[in-house]
């Protein structure tokens, strides 16, 4: 059968790119669910996108990746357009509701395994009219991933993108220790993980001007993941 992936087969996973060079990747991942959409909808929460965060990133000229979620792109298709109309950022994929690909991943509801890769290619083809960089990256709700879930994915053609680096910015109350979560670990090749949802992630806007300046202070410089990765 042309085309058919093998049985076993499992989409490749990568936490970093090469450990020479100055090149880091500053991935941020946009999260949406239901239960984010109805808060939104209620008015308890403001915005699940920080444009604090872009507004920084464009100013300075920083190239970023970010991982969206259908249904996030969906709620904000001006930001998403935004994104993928900068030349330095790319688009990567990060499920289309942020339900959990394994029955153990923290109080996520699971997805059956069957449905997985047409989550995934629902997303692509949310993200895909808005042109910009796109990617066959992928990032896991909650990186939680297993055997099954990698090969159901397999046949998409999808790097899935971990991470070395995480800067725990998901309910932070405070942005030092995100700074040094980031600046303690991050090295050539690093890929940090955090995220541009606002009402979930409210301290990553105040924390990332002082993680730009530790890694020019450290001779390191933001690039496409593509780039970090070598895949460019
Ligand atoms: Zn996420």
């Amino acid at each position: 059968m042309p085309g058919a992936t093998p049985t076993g087969t499992r989409a490749p996973v990568v936490n970093n790119g090469p450990r020479t060079g100055n090149k880091v990747a500053l991935t941020f991942d946009a999260d949406m669910t239901d239960a984010m959409l109805a808060s939104l909808r209620a008015g308890r929460v403001k915005s699940y996108a920080n444009l604090r965060i872009l507004d920084l990133l464009e100013r300075e000229q920083v190239p970023a990746t970010f991982f969206l979620t259908g249904k996030w792109v969906r709620r904000y298709p001006d930001v998403t357009r935004r994104i993928a109309d900068n030349p330095r950022f790319e688009l990567a994929n990060h499920t289309y509701g942020h339900a959990a690909f394994t029955t153990d991943c923290y109080d996520l509801p699971a997805l059956p395994v069957d449905e997985l890769a047409r989550d995934v290619a629902k997303t692509f083809e949310v993200i895909k009219p808005y042109g910009g960089r796109q990617t066959r990256y992928f990032r896991f709700p909650g990186l939680c991933h297993d055997a099954a879930a990698l090969e159901a994915l397999a046949p998409l053609g999808v790097t899935v993108v971990d991470g070395d680096v995480v800067s725990g910015d998901p309910f932070a109350t405070a942005w030092k220790p995100l700074v040094r979560a980031v600046l303690d670990h991050v090295r050539p090749g690093s890929v940090v993980i955090m995220h541009v949802t606002e009402a979930n992630a409210a301290m990553t806007d105040e924390a990332l001007p002082h993680i730009l300046a530790g890694l020019r202070k450290r001779g390191l410089v933001p690039a496409p993941l593509s780039e970090v990765l070598g895949e460019a």
